[in-house]
């Protein structure tokens, strides 16, 4: 791997000063408050640091071999681009069907027993990157690792391969009526729309 890799408080400081991080207090599309909000196209916005986000990524999975990677869109293309540029490897995506299911379009294929490396940019559940990961089984290919720029599961993501995120934030989500920081007087920001949210 050639190049330099972002270290853990160098990236926390990156997206934060980009706004990929923010602090305050957020209301979500889910209708959950939290104390943090995560906009990843923020700071893959500057393609100098998506190429190195990815490099970095990438240099998490040095050990396993990958012929391809796959991402949900919108949210994992760019990251999923920039891992596979870093390991010269080609970059597919999975995209919603009119039923709502991630499916490969386009002319994308898979050889059977292709090892794919799935990516993602956030992991709040991990759910469309277990639904990617079935993506890939059923057209042949065999998922070996998962990787995502911010784990924002708090610990609880339960993927079925190997996972690995650069950056993991520990953020306080609360139910509406019970969030402290309504109760304490404050009014929540609303950074997200349905038509902008992402499915992750
Ligand atoms: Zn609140």
């Amino acid at each position: 791997m050639t190049g330099s890799v972002w270290q853990p408080g160098e990236l926390l400081r990156l997206f934060e000063q980009s706004g990929a991080v923010s602090r305050g207090h957020f209301a979500l599309s889910s209708g959950l408050h939290s104390d943090v909000y995560v906009q990843c196209a923020l700071v893959l916005q500057h393609p100098q640091h998506a190429e190195r986000l990815g490099r970095s990524l990438a240099a998490r999975f040095e050990g396993t071999a990958i012929d391809c990677v796959a991402s949900p869109a919108l949210g994992g293309i760019l990251v999923g681009h920039e891992v596979a540029r870093a390991l010269s490897v080609r970059a597919i995506f999975a995209e919603r069907d009119a039923s709502g299911h991630l499916t490969l379009r386009r002319g994308f294929t898979l050889t059977p027993g292709e090892r794919v490396l799935v990516v993602e940019d956030v992991w709040t559940t991990g759910g469309s990157t277990e639904e990617t990961i079935a993506t890939i089984a059923d057209g042949d290919g065999r998922v070996v690792a998962a990787g995502a720029l911010i784990d924002r599961s708090g610990g609880r993501l339960d993927l079925s391969v190997p996972a690995e995120a650069l950056l993991e934030l520990a953020i306080k989500n609360y139910q509406s009526a019970e969030c402290p920081l309504c109760r304490a007087g404050g009014t929540p920001d609303r950074p997200g729309s349905r038509q902008l949210r992402s499915s992750h």
